[in-house]
Protein backbone atom coordinates (compact mmCIF):
# COMPACT_ATOMS: atom_id res chain seq x y z
CA UNK A 1 0.00 0.00 0.00
CA UNK A 2 1.63 3.23 -1.24
CA UNK A 3 1.75 6.36 1.57
CA UNK A 4 -1.29 8.15 -0.43
CA UNK A 5 -3.80 5.42 0.23
CA UNK A 6 -2.41 4.73 3.60
CA UNK A 7 -3.17 8.17 3.72
CA UNK A 8 -6.29 7.96 2.74
CA UNK A 9 -7.51 5.30 4.83
CA UNK A 10 -6.52 6.75 7.75
CA UNK A 11 -8.68 10.19 6.69
CA UNK A 12 -11.99 7.92 5.64
CA UNK A 13 -11.21 6.08 9.47
CA UNK A 14 -11.32 9.59 11.04
CA UNK A 15 -14.20 10.53 9.14
CA UNK A 16 -16.40 7.04 9.54
CA UNK A 17 -14.69 4.93 12.50
CA UNK A 18 -14.62 1.40 11.60
CA UNK A 19 -17.55 -0.54 13.64
CA UNK A 20 -17.58 -3.28 14.78
CA UNK A 21 -20.01 -5.95 12.13
CA UNK A 22 -22.24 -6.84 14.60
CA UNK A 23 -22.74 -4.35 17.96
CA UNK A 24 -21.51 -1.20 16.09
CA UNK A 25 -19.06 -0.30 18.67
CA UNK A 26 -15.69 1.51 17.67
CA UNK A 27 -13.28 -1.26 16.65
CA UNK A 28 -9.59 -1.12 15.26
CA UNK A 29 -9.62 -1.94 11.99
CA UNK A 30 -12.71 -1.86 9.78
CA UNK A 31 -14.29 -5.45 8.89
CA UNK A 32 -14.06 -6.95 12.18
CA UNK A 33 -16.12 -7.40 15.40
CA UNK A 34 -15.64 -5.85 18.60
CA UNK A 35 -13.87 -8.24 22.05
CA UNK A 36 -16.97 -8.61 23.41
CA UNK A 37 -18.92 -10.04 19.75
CA UNK A 38 -15.94 -12.09 19.51
CA UNK A 39 -16.37 -13.95 22.54
CA UNK A 40 -20.04 -14.44 21.85
CA UNK A 41 -19.23 -16.12 18.87
CA UNK A 42 -18.77 -20.31 19.75
CA UNK A 43 -16.31 -21.94 16.84
CA UNK A 44 -17.03 -24.84 16.02
CA UNK A 45 -13.89 -26.63 16.78
CA UNK A 46 -14.22 -29.91 19.12
CA UNK A 47 -15.40 -33.48 17.89
CA UNK A 48 -17.80 -33.24 15.32
CA UNK A 49 -19.22 -35.98 12.56
CA UNK A 50 -16.97 -36.53 10.13
CA UNK A 51 -19.30 -35.69 7.54
CA UNK A 52 -21.52 -32.66 7.91
CA UNK A 53 -19.66 -31.39 11.23
CA UNK A 54 -22.04 -31.73 13.08
CA UNK A 55 -20.94 -30.93 16.78
CA UNK A 56 -20.61 -33.79 19.07
CA UNK A 57 -20.93 -32.79 22.95
CA UNK A 58 -17.70 -35.21 23.90
CA UNK A 59 -15.13 -37.28 21.60
CA UNK A 60 -16.87 -40.34 20.04
CA UNK A 61 -15.86 -43.37 18.57
CA UNK A 62 -18.34 -42.69 16.03
CA UNK A 63 -17.02 -40.73 13.05
CA UNK A 64 -20.99 -40.12 11.78
CA UNK A 65 -23.59 -38.48 13.93
CA UNK A 66 -27.10 -40.18 13.35
CA UNK A 67 -28.71 -38.25 10.64
CA UNK A 68 -25.59 -38.78 8.55
CA UNK A 69 -25.07 -43.03 9.88
CA UNK A 70 -28.94 -43.29 8.44
CA UNK A 71 -28.50 -41.08 5.32
CA UNK A 72 -25.31 -39.93 4.06
CA UNK A 73 -25.83 -36.39 2.22
CA UNK A 74 -24.51 -35.88 -1.27
CA UNK A 75 -21.33 -33.82 -0.61
CA UNK A 76 -18.21 -35.59 1.55
CA UNK A 77 -17.45 -33.22 3.63
CA UNK A 78 -18.75 -30.23 5.31
CA UNK A 79 -17.63 -27.66 7.72
CA UNK A 80 -19.36 -24.49 9.53
CA UNK A 81 -17.50 -21.99 11.40
CA UNK A 82 -19.66 -20.99 14.31
CA UNK A 83 -23.09 -22.22 15.88
CA UNK A 84 -25.83 -20.48 14.25
CA UNK A 85 -26.91 -18.78 17.74
CA UNK A 86 -27.36 -15.91 19.85
CA UNK A 87 -23.98 -14.51 19.25
CA UNK A 88 -24.00 -15.39 15.72
CA UNK A 89 -27.80 -14.92 14.66
CA UNK A 90 -27.79 -10.87 13.70
CA UNK A 91 -24.35 -11.00 11.51
CA UNK A 92 -25.73 -14.33 9.16
CA UNK A 93 -29.10 -12.49 8.90
CA UNK A 94 -28.05 -9.33 8.13
CA UNK A 95 -25.70 -10.79 5.92
CA UNK A 96 -28.02 -13.10 3.96
CA UNK A 97 -31.14 -10.11 4.30
CA UNK A 98 -29.92 -7.33 5.07
CA UNK A 99 -27.68 -6.11 1.99
CA UNK A 100 -24.39 -6.21 4.66
CA UNK A 101 -21.93 -7.78 2.00
CA UNK A 102 -19.37 -6.47 4.15
CA UNK A 103 -19.81 -9.33 6.32
CA UNK A 104 -18.07 -11.62 3.55
CA UNK A 105 -14.42 -10.82 3.97
CA UNK A 106 -14.91 -11.53 7.52
CA UNK A 107 -17.06 -14.57 7.21
CA UNK A 108 -14.98 -15.91 4.74
CA UNK A 109 -11.96 -15.59 6.86
CA UNK A 110 -13.73 -17.36 9.66
CA UNK A 111 -14.48 -20.59 6.83
CA UNK A 112 -10.78 -20.47 5.77
CA UNK A 113 -10.22 -21.37 9.39
CA UNK A 114 -12.91 -24.21 9.78
CA UNK A 115 -12.03 -25.88 6.84
CA UNK A 116 -8.51 -26.22 8.11
CA UNK A 117 -9.39 -29.01 10.07
CA UNK A 118 -10.63 -31.05 7.05
CA UNK A 119 -7.16 -31.67 6.03
CA UNK A 120 -7.53 -31.50 2.74
CA UNK A 121 -5.36 -30.64 -0.30
CA UNK A 122 -7.84 -29.12 -2.31
CA UNK A 123 -11.25 -27.79 -1.57
CA UNK A 124 -14.50 -26.38 -3.05
CA UNK A 125 -16.31 -23.68 -1.34
CA UNK A 126 -19.83 -22.95 -3.09
CA UNK A 127 -22.92 -21.03 -1.86
CA UNK A 128 -26.05 -22.81 -2.20
CA UNK A 129 -27.34 -21.02 -5.57
CA UNK A 130 -30.66 -19.53 -4.79
CA UNK A 131 -34.09 -20.26 -6.75
CA UNK A 132 -34.17 -17.39 -9.63
CA UNK A 133 -36.99 -15.50 -8.18
CA UNK A 134 -35.15 -15.11 -4.37
CA UNK A 135 -31.77 -14.37 -6.18
CA UNK A 136 -34.14 -11.33 -7.60
CA UNK A 137 -35.24 -10.00 -4.43
CA UNK A 138 -31.77 -10.65 -2.49
CA UNK A 139 -29.74 -9.87 -5.55
CA UNK A 140 -26.65 -11.82 -4.66
CA UNK A 141 -25.87 -15.55 -3.65
ZN1 LIG B 1 -19.42 -5.80 18.89
ZN1 LIG C 1 -23.44 -35.75 10.08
Amino acid sequence: MNVMSRWSLRLLDQLLPPRCLSCGSGVQDAGRVCPDCWKKLDFLQGPACDCCGYPFDFHSAALLCGACAIRRPEYDRARAAVRYDDGSRRMVISFKHGDRTDYADFFSQLLMQAAQSLNMLSAIVTPVPLHKKRLGKRRYN
